[in-house]
């Protein structure tokens, strides 16, 4: 039938799969001069649905309300519906019922799997593993598009400095070259090579701009940076993610950026994205932010707000009504150019028609069989190659780890048992309780062991969106703990934040071990000092007094569905972690923000009988684990650093060894500094990286080329500058890497 309707307005619709772009244009042309103001305002509204995987919620009259205008041609996407069922129904309404059939877009936060979870992104930064991120994206984009899903609003390329903030789970952590690696293999994971295939989602980059820096790293909170920390920090993401990925949608943002609110910010949207790069995909508001302007004090009313966000180049409004209720008003009385409107619905369409939703509207739900692949053993098979792989192993005295045969192991802390909490935040379709638990996987790997809680996280259930409830008074587990780790050759103590404890609005002042895990940790530390602490985290947390007191400690994230299983490879020695942190690791939360790529100052150092330099009198400058490091089993020596120039490009090579007994992954990184410049710029800077598998003794020569985009940089007035003069090389396993060698770029 919805073929029928559509074939009825010939020569718009056409049900051919792929059409050249300038037939799109045309189609899309004929389409606009079809559409009323209404419909095509419906197209820039985007409506949720209280369905989910989990089936329709009671359906209210807002529900009914909504689908109703749905049939009247008042809506160009759905966001929340899921299912292969749920969709169909919705898209009928669209293409069956109303006037011009125009399919839906249904869009989704599948953020790190869609049934099938993965190791949330910022773990999975963690494995610097560009391959293995991209099939993370591929495998959550075959399974959301089984379930009729065409979009999904991922990546975040957010970069933060502040671990308070809880979305630092969603990102890829505070470093724009690696940030925009993983940005684009995120969004060639998701889109595939072919947007219109069954099995490809359209992607979107967020939050644009500036989201990760707000103050104090309090959600949503006013966000105040320069214009070179813009360019050279904030932005690179979503420029690489344009340029070499495609990325088919934008999400602007709730917050501020000096001064202006993203959702109206028309230098970000319309003049660098839409404009210098070129962008021709469509933008979406973040959820009810159009609205959200009158509340920052930038917009007089809903109209306003409404004239604020489409001159600005905010394409799609998500839940905030405001294009809805006044873009037919606003264009009537010629407050708007109608030729605004018509630019925002060209994008809309053109991304429909690229997902091949005009040539079938049914096409993500056609097939039953689509959902045999959810959750395929060939899915949790990458889970758990991703799983392992952005483990970090962040400290290992006297060999502790990995655990050795015949070793009677005491494994304890309600995490440990934890089925629900590796899912992480944003789990989209996953099914709550369903991750292997460190308990589970111990048994798996035969680990000789003996499991206590010692105290629960939480309190009561995990509510979303209700805050954690953290238990900071039941101890009543202590005992049997800590008579469990007397008894024990070693302990295995898995502690940390709850699933829910990081996220949207899940921003933290205290970002320690929560409630009483720290006293749980010195009392089983006191009764066993051959304890391994195992953290769980959706975010760098304070280990200062682990660092100084416990011999081992691994970063075990919120790694998804496999978790026990990677985190019992770990510790055994199955898998030699080569995992390395996307964040610095402040000492205490008074250090934040702390991040590797930093200015000096004019003061930069401790000098003799100097105390004016710039410093904290009760804390060094370092994070307490910097950007960069991780730690193996095995042993990695780098030596014959050397650079070559021919012809204005730069090649650095470096020798790298395994000089330890085991097999093992190494992360070579290459910073670059630029000692003198016309802005000051960063102590260094990642500039590459190459992730090498070395069996013990082998030797290999990692090479890099450096040429003006990795030499250059964004001066005070944004515009990107490759200078002369004198830049300094490092390589090595961290950001600390200390062998160096320094080359000049001249004129010839
Ligand atoms: C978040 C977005 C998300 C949207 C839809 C908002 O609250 O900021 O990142 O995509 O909700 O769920």
């Amino acid at each position: 039938a919805g073929l029928a309707v559509m074939a009825g307005l010939s020569p718009v619709f056409s049900p051919v799969a792929a059409l050249a772009q300038d037939d799109v244009e045309r189609q899309i042309d004929a389409l606009l001069a079809e559409m009323t103001l209404e419909e095509k305002i419906g197209q820039l509204t985007q409506y949720s649905s209280f369905w989910d995987a989990t089936g329709p919620a009671p359906q209210g009259g807002e529900q009914e309300e909504k689908f109703d205008q749905v049939r009247d041609g008042r809506v160009g996407s759905m966001l929340n519906v899921v299912g292969r069922d749920e969709v169909r129904a919705v898209q009928e309404l669209a293409v069956e019922d109303s006037r011009l059939g125009i399919p839906l877009i249904f869009g989704y936060d599948v953020v790190h799997g869609h049934k099938t979870i993965f190791p949330i992104p910022l773990a999975e930064a963690a494995s610097w593993d560009l391959d293995l991120i991209e099939q993370s994206a591929r495998i959550a984009a075959i399974e959301a598009a089984a379930q009729g899903l065409n979009w999904t609003f991922a990546p975040m390329v957010d970069i933060s400095r502040d671990p308070r903030w809880g979305r630092v789970m969603e990102g890829a952590g505070e470093d724009p070259y690696l940030g925009s690696r993983v940005a684009v293999a995120r969004v060639n994971g998701f889109q595939g090579d072919d947007l219109s295939a069954d099995d490809t989602i359209a992607a979107t980059i967020k939050h644009l701009a500036g989201y990760g820096f707000s103050e104090g790293g309090r959600d949503y909170n006013t966000v105040d940076v320069g214009s070179v920390t813009l360019h050279n920090i904030i932005l690179p993401p979503f420029k690489a993610a344009i340029d070499e990925a495609n990325v088919r949608t934008a999400m602007n943002s709730f917050n501020t950026l000096n001064g202006v609110p993203a959702t109206g910010d028309s230098y970000l949207q319309r003049d660098l994205l839409k404009g210098a790069w070129g962008f021709d995909g469509f933008i979406v508001s973040d959820w009810g932010s159009g609205r959200e302007m009158i509340d920052h004090g930038f917009a007089a009313s809903e109209r306003d707000a409404a004239e604020l966000a489409i001159e600005a180049g905010s394409d799609m409004d998500m839940e905030s009504y405001v294009y809805r209720d006044h873009l037919a008003d606003l264009v009537e009385s010629g407050d708007v150019d109608i030729a605004l409107v018509d630019d925002a619905v060209r994008r809309v369409l053109r991304v429909k028609h690229e997902l091949g939703l005009f040539a079938d509207p049914y096409r993500y739900v056609d097939d039953p069989a689509q959902e045999d692949i959810l959750m395929a053993p060939a899915h949790r098979a990458i889970a758990l190659e991703v799983a392992k792989d952005s483990i970090v192993l962040l400290k290992n005295e006297d060999s502790l780890l990995p655990l050795k045969q015949g070793e009677k192991i005491a494994l304890i802390g309600a995490l440990a048992a934890d089925k629900d909490t590796p899912l992480g935040n944003w789990r989209a379709a996953g099914e709550s309780d369903t991750a292997v638990s460190v308990v589970e996987g111990f048994e798996a790997a035969g680990v000789d062991f003996t499991y206590r809680e010692g105290a629960a996280v939480q309190v009561g259930e995990a509510g979303f969106p209700q805050p954690v409830v953290v238990n900071t008074s039941d101890r009543s587990g202590f005992d049997a703990a800590v008579a469990a780790a007397r008894k024990a050759d070693k302990v295995v103590l898995v502690l940390g934040e709850d699933g829910l404890q990081s996220g949207e609005g899940r921003s933290r002042s205290d970002i320690g071990l929560p409630g009483v895990q720290q006293e749980l940790l010195e009392a089983v530390h006191a009764a066993n000092p051959a304890t391994v602490l195992v953290v769980m985290s959706g975010r760098p947390l304070i280990l200062d007094w682990a660092d100084a007191n416990i011999p081992a400690i691994v970063q075990a994230w919120h790694l998804g569905h496999e978790s026990g299983h990677a985190i019992a490879s770990v510790v055994t020695g199955a898998h030699n972690p080569g995992g390395k942190l996307p964040m610095s690791f402040p000492r205490s939360v008074g250090q934040i923000p702390v991040y590797y790529n930093y200015l000096n100052t004019g003061r930069p150092g401790p000098l003799e009988n100097e105390v004016f330099w710039s410093h904290y009198n009760d804390l060094p400058n370092t994070p307490l684990y910097p950007f960069g490091h991780g730690l193996s089993y095995t042993g990695f020596a780098y030596s014959e650093l050397e650079i070559v120039q021919n012809a204005g490009a730069v090649t650095v090579s470096v020798m790298v060894e395994n000089t330890g007994e085991m097999a093992g992954e190494e992360v070579v990184q290459l910073y670059l500094r630029d000692p003198v410049a016309s802005v000051a710029r960063p102590v260094r800077e990642l500039k590459g990286f190459e992730k090498v598998m070395l069996v013990p003794g082998e030797i290999t020569q990692v090479t890099f080329e450096l040429s003006g985009a990795e030499l250059g940089f964004y001066d005070q007035h944004g515009n990107f500058t490759v200078e002369y003069g004198a830049f300094e090389v490092y390589v090595g396993g961290s950001s600390m890497a200390d062998l160096g060698a320094s080359f000049t770029r001249t004129g010839d």
